[in-house]
């Protein structure tokens, strides 16, 4: 093991709401010296083999990835999934059954932003869908760029797809225990995706660390393309006093939307243990 590994454990290909194919991706990330990659799909592990082949013509280390969608005190949290048996039967359930329901929750939104004088919403995003179980609200966020209604992606994000404004679907995703339960028992390692990134009060994040814990994950991600520097302070002690190991990774989605390319984030602070370092039996 190297000192410094260039790790890249968190990014999006078309299987999700990314714009470019694994193989892209690959590419894009050796170009940019990642030594040890991870595809994260939401929900979704479709990509994975074309991943582990692309990583090797690359001449990439790679980790099985995903990043799965969890309600837990009625905030949307993310858990990263790595290393674990992408053939995995119960992982791979699973997946499928927190996948089901986006596509009425898109409907739903679009007849919601249909209210607010845009029309043909659910047409229009799904013309940016590369996987029908994967309707996203990136893809809706798409559309509403393209037709002129907002700037760019964070505006629409602010304006329309966030809770309280008129394009926001409730949503019941997977809970904290299963998702957690599905990537242990496939053989990997449960990660708590961006956790600055979520609106909970320092009680609720808490509950979610000793929870997260309790049920057998193992990993925070501390630097990552959603954090501040000081989020990196802060996380970093999130990590030591909940014993969790610390992962990096860019979230990167697109060229023309994400502001952190693949490979190009900081090192994690060197006091940390980097998921990999426990993982190194899992490396494809
Ligand atoms: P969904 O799984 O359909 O709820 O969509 C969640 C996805 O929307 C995230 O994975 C991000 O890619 C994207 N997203 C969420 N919030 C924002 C934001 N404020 N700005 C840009 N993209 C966002
Ligand atoms: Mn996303
Ligand atoms: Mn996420
Ligand atoms: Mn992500």
């Amino acid at each position: 093991m190297p000192a410094i590994l260039n790790a890249d454990l968190h990014c999006h290909s078309v299987v999700s709401d990314g714009t470019l194919t694994p193989e892209e991706l690959a590419a894009r990330a050796a170009a940019n010296g990642v030594e040890l990659w991870a595809l994260t799909d939401h929900d979704e592990i479709g990509g994975q083999h074309r991943a582990i082949e692309a990583a090797h013509a690359n001449g990439m280390n790679y980790l099985t990835g995903t990043e799965i969608s969890v309600t837990f005190a009625g905030e949307t949290v993310h858990i990263v999934g790595l290393g674990f048996d992408a053939d995995d039967p119960l992982m791979q359930q699973g997946l499928y059954d927190t996948r089901g329901g986006r596509d009425r929750r898109a409907m739903e939104m679009a007849e919601q932003l249909a209210k607010v004088g845009i029309h043909g919403a659910y047409e229009g995003a799904l013309k940016y869908v590369g996987n029908p179980e994967l309707i996203s609200r990136t893809h809706f966020a798409r559309f509403l760029v393209e037709t002129g209604v907002c700037r760019d992606t964070p505006e629409v994000f602010r304006k329309y797809l966030t809770e309280g404004k008129p394009g926001y679907v409730e949503h019941r995703w997977a809970n904290l225990r299963d998702a957690v339960n599905w990537i242990t028992q496939a053989g990997g390692m449960a990660v708590i995706a961006h956790p600055a990134r979520y609106n909970f009060s320092a009680n609720a994040e808490y509950a979610l660390f000793t929870e997260f814990k309790a049920h057998g994950g193992r990993g925070v991600e501390v630097v990552t393309g959603s954090h501040t520097a000081q989020e990196y302070v802060k996380y970093a002690a999130m990590a030591k006093e909940f014993g969790l190991a610390a992962s990096r990774g860019s979230d990167f989605h697109s060229p023309d939307e994400s502001h952190t390319d693949l490979g190009k984030l900081p090192w994690l602070p060197g006091d940390l243990t980097p998921v990999w370092e426990l993982m190194t039996d899992r490396f494809r």
